[in-house]
């Protein structure tokens, strides 16, 4: 919209008025207007990048937005050149749809997708209008569709647009962007919501090196989603040793493992135990809460009950016994250790992404 203004002649005092109030917009006070005017002037020089949203919760946005290092102030003002964003960007309506129509006619941005794209009836979810003269309402999915054309690398962010995330078991069928458009040129970034730090790492990688990092079968970054949280997990000597939460309200438990309560990490890949959330400052497992699996094409649907241990591996002298007295008897703890300590390393082992 910033550029629109400067580009049909608004005077210069109207030009930093509109980028004082992109600051305000933005969250930062009105002295970044003038540094927003200079990102403006030379939006050309940075990689263009426009993000839609489909069906989502905007959940990977505000992930974004709450970066620390770097902020997103600077990835939005001094990295890439954002042409588009309907859950950030200052123009709406008809000047939002022009701003969309003119950054996709220059091949070679980045596409960024978050949510999932309704496959039962594209009326499922609509932004904008067709066009100047169509007051239709315009379906994301023909969005996509035509942004996918001339983008020079597609990353399907979080969950949702990466397989359909939890949207996937609503009545409007949502998927993956790969669905739609084909894996050619896109990255998944899932887990609900998306790690920030996957996003920026991946667009550094892309702008450094002008090509995808290394992706693995669900074409995901392997140097992001490349070992398996189970494998790297602080609880892992309590499952060895057969020490499993069965009560939350036992502070004796506290630290146990968390495979009965559902835990889904000896099936999910991703560096959650080494990077955390928010700088580190916390992640499901060390809050107490069980891996729902949120990096699988298999969540939620697959994965689902969430909260009840996985059929899908049974463990030896832990099977027979009802899950509730698991951990409560101290007798069994020692032989149950031992039949888990077998099973972890027979039926877990050490997975790498290779070898799924
Ligand atoms: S089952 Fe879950 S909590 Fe237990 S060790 Fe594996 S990843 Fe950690
Ligand atoms: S621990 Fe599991 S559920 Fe939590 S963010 Fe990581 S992959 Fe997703």
């Amino acid at each position: 919209m910033l550029s629109s203004l400067a580009k049909n002649k608004v005077s210069r005092r109207d030009f930093m008025k509109a980028c004082a109030a992109m600051a305000v917009y933005l969250g930062l006070s009105e002295s970044f207007a003038p540094k927003i005017a200079d990102a403006v002037e030379n939006a050309s020089k940075k990689a263009p990048v426009i993000w839609l949203e489909a069906q989502d919760c905007a959940g990977c946005s505000e992930a974004f937005l709450n970066l620390t290092e770097p902020t997103p102030t600077q990835i939005i003002l001094d990295t890439i050149s954002l042409k588009y964003h309907e859950t950030i960007m200052f123009g709406s309506g008809y000047v939002a749809d022009k701003a969309l129509d003119e950054a996709m006619k220059t091949p070679g941005y980045v596409l960024v997708v978050e949510g999932s794209i309704p496959t039962a009836d594209p009326l499922f979810c609509t932004a904008g209008t067709m066009s100047d003269t169509n007051p239709a309402r315009r379906p994301v999915v023909e969005t996509l569709k035509e942004a996918y054309k001339n983008a020079a690398v597609v990353i399907a962010l979080g969950s949702c647009a990466s397989w359909g995330g939890v949207v996937q078991a609503t009545p409007s069928k949502g998927r993956g962007v790969s669905d739609i458009v084909g894996k050619e040129k896109v990255i998944n970034l899932p887990m609900c919501p998306c790690n920030p730090d996957h996003l920026v790492g991946t667009l550094v990688y892309y702008l450094t090196f002008k090509k995808a990092p290394p992706l693995d079968i669900h074409q995901r970054p392997l140097m992001f989603f490349g070992t398996l949280i189970h494998d790297n997990c602080p609880r892992r000597g309590h499952f060895e040793r057969g020490e499993f939460v069965t009560n939350y309200g036992d502070p004796s438990q506290a630290e146990y493992c968390l495979y009965l309560k559902g835990c889904k990490g000896p099936f999910t890949f991703s560096d959650c135990p080494s990077r955390g959330f928010n700088d580190n400052v916390n992640w499901c497992i060390k809050s107490n809460a069980p891996c729902a699996g949120c990096s699988q094409p298999e969540f939620y649907a697959g994965f689902s009950p969430l909260y009840e241990k996985s059929n899908d591996v049974n463990l030896p002298g832990i099977g027979g016994v009802p899950s509730e007295t698991v951990g409560t008897v101290a007798a069994a703890v020692t032989a149950l250790g031992v039949a888990a300590h077998l099973v972890g390393r027979s039926v877990f082992g050490k997975k790498k992404e290779g070898d799924k």
